[in-house]
């Protein structure tokens, strides 16, 4: 697994960046890494409208703030994104990043 080295956001402050010991440049998009967040409730929302996707959810659940207020390093294997409107309890592991680093790829590209 490697090792995190730099994270930083982007110039226009729209998107992660994160450099990886192996070489990898990874720019996760702010909007995608906030719709990817780990945390329990938003896991719970990302379920119900995957069973459901014609139920109605209050309008922060589904359009959740997209600004980065703050990061936070988690031991030595993560980090704790916070979120322009508060939101926090998302630990965002390494491992988790590098899984969706490929993914982030397509979409910046
Ligand atoms: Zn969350």
């Amino acid at each position: 697994m490697p090792e995190l080295i730099t994270a930083d956001l982007n110039a226009d402050r729209t998107a992660l960046v994160l450099d990886w010991s192996d070489g990898v440049h990874a720019v996760y998009p702010l909007r995608f890494l906030r719709a990817q967040c780990p945390c329990a409730s938003c896991r719970d929302v990302r379920e119900q409208r995957a069973k459901d996707p014609f139920r109605v959810l209050p309008s922060h659940l589904l359009q959740p703030n997209c600004e980065l207020a703050g990061v936070e390093p988690v031991g030595r294997y993560g980090m704790r994104l916070r979120w322009g409107d508060g939101h926090d309890t998302g630990i965002y592991t390494y491992e988790f990043l590098r899984e969706l680093a490929d993914a982030a790829a397509k979409l910046s590209a």
